[in-house]
């Protein structure tokens, strides 16, 4: 059977079932005692969801021009936080939710300020602010607010306006109040009037849930990417639409529906889940209370079937540390000496990697803290990948940071690794603590416990670990490699070789370049790098391993006589034994036995790094 074609998403027909079925409520009335709102279409019915990442879903009369009344509200206070401070407008505003209308003619008796902006008497006091901030661009800087939040140009309805003006007397009312009472500064009707200009503001139910989700998004409109707002300002506004944003009926809403909202006389609600979706409904007919009935039903409902209630929040389900386990599990792709891994071996253990994952908040963060604190009893250098984590937020990388110090002031290292993509504070984004990938990590954890082992001086650190200073020391007369055969053909093979000197970060091998020589490590160290073959790395180049003295390399394409596969750079200044191809040539012609010998060592040696390849190649499989 063919497949039938797909038709609406899941969201989508969910909108519209819930559209359908709440279409036969028609309980309330549509505002009249501003004339001009009496001739809204009752029947009217749009639903909108925006998602925080810019996703919409829309049912019914969602393009349908209304005034955006009161829901301008927390908007238009915003905009006063954001021009004139947060501390200016609580001398002009309070906070507090009110047990009285909309509408009421009263001033909070203990303040003598309007109760909070969600109200006339807060909302006007709010708009005369604005206004006072630039009496002759007030009503341009309002619009292009309230445009760049919906991310479309909105317009004045300047039919409603003249309604609003010419019949609200009650608004008049308490404009004096507020003059009378010296909120507002100076003669009230200007302030007034952006007020009714601002309540007057066209939008649709699309407008509505896209400012919605501008608020979701902490001001960060998420189809324009505009930022009208920022998060500090957004969060004070959401607090006060749940507390205050459904006019008397506020309690009951945050209990049932649990989300910031704000509803208008003109039909309209908007609600908002902080981080996730902006709602807008828009249905004219209204409650006792002033509030759309439908709009509330939708709310209520998304709440339950979405699970949506800001406080019905699961606690954390999955755990931020993907895996952990200890050095002794995994090796950076250093590759020691003979002597410096066995000062290293036995203090593997001392290495611990947690790799974390997920978004780090409070919660997933103080459970990675309390992981670090598990493994110290252990370990002394911890390593944490944070490759896997999507969001570490200030608070967190804050916590983070103290975790940083706490452990330094112990004598212990917290080491972080591929973490580009997340903000750090400077405290912590430390070249010395942050490394690109978990091998460069590792290197550095091994180093801090040989430093450590060796007593911590840095000189005695510097011997102990060979690349850091003894890049400068003079090579030995010949190759450590050599040291196990006679004498008549170690020095057989050692007239033969080149001694060549580089100085850190020389390409001593280049890809594609022909190989006529292999290189044994004098002193320095060596690293081979290989482009990360994966759609996307755009010539990423990874670490493939680190040599140090007696090393060999480019023997792979020496013994093949294809062209070079890696870029070997010296890591500071160092020197090598240079094998070239004639030198070799001649060697089997006039010392067979020594040639021969020379290739047993160097199949020995293949076998080394062979196995070790295959160790990191199994390692992989657990990233
Ligand atoms: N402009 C309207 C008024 O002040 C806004 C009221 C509202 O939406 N609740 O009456």
């Amino acid at each position: 059977m063919a497949p039938s074609p797909v038709t609406a998403t899941v969201i989508q027909s969910l909108v519209e079932e819930l559209h359908a079925r709440l279409s036969s409520q028609r309980e309330g009335k549509v505002a009249d005692y501003i004339p001009e709102l009496a001739k809204a279409d009752p029947e009217d019915f749009g639903i909108v969801l925006a998602t925080a990442d810019g996703r919409i879903y829309a049912v019914g009369h969602t393009d349908k021009p209304f005034t955006i009344q009161s829901i301008s509200k927390p908007f238009m206070y915003g905009l006063a936080l954001r021009l004139l401070s947060p501390a200016f407008m609580k001398a002009k505003v309070g906070v507090e939710p009110s047990g009285d209308a909309f509408n009421a003619i009263s001033l909070d008796p203990h303040s003598g300020i309007p109760r909070n902006p969600m109200i006339n008497a807060g909302a006007i006091a709010t708009a005369a602010q604005v206004w006072h901030h630039d009496p002759k661009q007030a009503e341009a800087i309002t619009l292009e607010f309230f445009s760049t939040l919906a991310g479309r140009r909105l317009e004045v309805d300047q039919a409603v306006y003249v309604s609003e003006r010419d019949t609200g007397h009650r608004n008049r009312a308490i404009s004096h109040l507020l003059r009378n009472a010296a909120v507002i500064e100076e003669e009230p009707e200007p302030g007034l009037d952006l007020y009714f200009r601002q309540c007057s503001i066209r939008v649709t139910c699309r407008d509505l849930a896209v400012m919605a989700s501008t608020l979701a998004c902490q001001g960060r409109n998420p189809l324009t990417q505009a930022e009208p707002l920022d998060p500090l300002i957004t969060t004070r506004m959401l607090a006060l639409m749940g507390s205050c944003g459904m006019y008397d009926f506020a309690g009951q809403w945050l209990y049932d529906v649990g989300m910031p909202a704000k509803s208008g006389v003109g039909g309209g609600v908007m609600a908002v889940v902080p981080g996730r979706l902006g709602i807008a409904v828009y249905s004219p007919r209204l409650d006792d209370f002033g509030n759309s009935v439908r709009g509330i039903a939708v709310c209520r409902e998304l709440s339950q079937i979405l699970e949506l209630h800001l406080y019905d929040q699961s606690p954390l389900q999955h755990s931020p540390v993907r895996s952990s386990y200890l050095g002794t599990e995994r090796r950076s792709r250093r590759w020691r000496s003979a002597a410096e891994a066995a000062r290293l071996d036995p203090l593997r253990s001392g290495i611990a990697v947690l790799h974390a994952q997920g978004v780090l908040d409070f919660a997933a963060l103080e459970a990675v803290l309390s992981r670090i604190d598990g493994v110290t009893a252990e370990a002394s250098v911890i390593v944490v990948d944070l490759g896997q984590v999507n969001q570490l937020s200030p608070a967190s990388s804050a916590l983070l940071q103290r975790q940083a110090q706490r452990l330094e002031g112990a004598g212990l290292h917290l080491l972080l690794c591929r973490s580009d993509h997340l903000k750090l504070p400077e405290g912590l984004a430390t070249p010395l603590r942050c490394h690109a990938s978990l091998d460069l990590a590792l290197e550095a954890a091994e180093d801090r416990l040989l430093e450590s082992a060796a007593g911590g001086s840095p000189a005695e650190a510097a011997s102990a670990t060979p690349g850091a200073a003894a890049g400068s020391a003079a090579p030995p007369s010949a190759p450590l490699l050599l040291a196990s055969l006679e004498p008549a053909l170690r020095q057989a093979i050692a007239e033969r070789l080149e001694l060549r000197h580089y100085s850190a970060g020389t390409l001593v091998t280049e890809r594609q370049q022909p190989s006529d020589e292999l290189f044994i490590v004098a002193t320095g160290r060596f690293s081979i790098h290989l482009p990360i073959q994966r759609p996307g790395s755009s010539g990423r180049l990874a670490r493939v391993a680190t040599f140090s003295e007696g090393m060999v390399f480019g023997d792979a394409a020496f013994f093949s006589g294809q062209r070079r596969m890696a870029d070997v750079v010296s890591e500071g200044p160092g020197s090598c034994w240079l094998l070239h191809r004639n030198a070799f040539e001649q060697l089997k012609q006039q010392h067979p036995h020594a040639a021969i010998a020379l290739l047993s060592l160097l199949a020995v040696d293949l076998g080394d790094k062979l196995a070790l390849c295959g160790q990191q190649l199994t390692l992989l499989e657990d990233l």
